[in-house]
C-alpha cells in the first residue's frame, strides 16, 4: 500500500437472502482480503425491516471501516465484483431482495458526484440500518454535507432495528 495516500472508507453491507449472516461474514472477509485494503473495524450485525417492498425477508446489515489506497471507483468495482461472486442477481426491482448489497458510504472526506458513484452515499441520513452501525464504529464521525453522526442519529428512530448477538 502507498501509505502517503491512505484513505479511511466506510462500506455498508446488507443481505436478506440465502443465509444473510453467512453472506455478511463472507463479504467482510472478502473485503478484508482485497489487495490495497486493510480492515479497521466491523460493526455488530443488525436485523432491519426491508425498505420498499414489504413482501421480502428482513435484512441483516453491518458497516465496515477500511483503510485503502484504492481510488474510489476502483474500490466500487471491487465491491461490485464481491456482490457478483456472492450470487447477486440484479432484478431491476428497486430495494428488492438481494444476497448481498455493498454500498460505499464514505471515502475519506471526499464528495464524489459521478454518474456511477455518489459519495457520501445519498441515503445515509435516512437509514437507521446504516447510521447505527456506523456510529458504533465511528462515534465522533463528521460526514461531509450531512454533519455529525450523533445529530443524524437523533433524527433517525431505530424502531425496526435489532442488534444481533
Ligand atoms: P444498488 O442496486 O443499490 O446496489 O445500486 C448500485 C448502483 O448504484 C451501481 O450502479 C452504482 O454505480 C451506483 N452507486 C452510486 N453511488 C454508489 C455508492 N456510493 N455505493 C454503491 N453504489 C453506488
Amino acid at each position: 500500500m502507498n501509505h502517503a495516500t491512505l484513505i479511511t472508507a466506510y462500506i455498508g453491507l446488507g443481505s436478506n437472502l440465502a443465509e444473510p449472516l453467512t453472506q455478511l461474514q463472507t463479504a467482510c472477509a472478502a473485503i478484508a482480503n482485497l489487495a490495497q485494503v486493510e480492515e479497521l473495524a466491523c460493526s455488530s450485525f443488525y436485523q432491519s425491516a426491508p425498505v420498499g417492498p414489504q413482501d421480502q425477508p428482513d435484512f441483516v446489515n453491518a458497516v465496515m471501516a477500511i483503510s485503502t489506497d484504492l481510488a474510489a471507483l476502483d474500490l466500487l468495482a471491487c465491491l461490485q465484483k464481491i456482490e457478483q461472486e456472492q450470487g447477486r442477481v440484479r432484478t431491476g426491482i428497486r430495494w428488492g431482495a438481494r444476497t448481498l448489497d455493498l454500498d460505499l458510504l464514505l471515502y475519506g472526506e471526499q464528495q464524489i458526484n459521478l454518474p456511477t458513484l455518489t459519495v457520501p452515499h445519498p441515503e445515509i441520513r435516512n437509514r437507521a440500518f446504516v447510521l447505527y452501525p456506523l456510529c458504533e464504529i465511528a462515534p465522533a464521525l463528521f460526514i461531509p454535507t450531512l454533519g455529525a453522526i450523533d445529530t443524524l442519529i437523533a433524527n433517525c428512530p431505530s424502531a425496526a432495528l435489532k442488534k444481533l448477538a
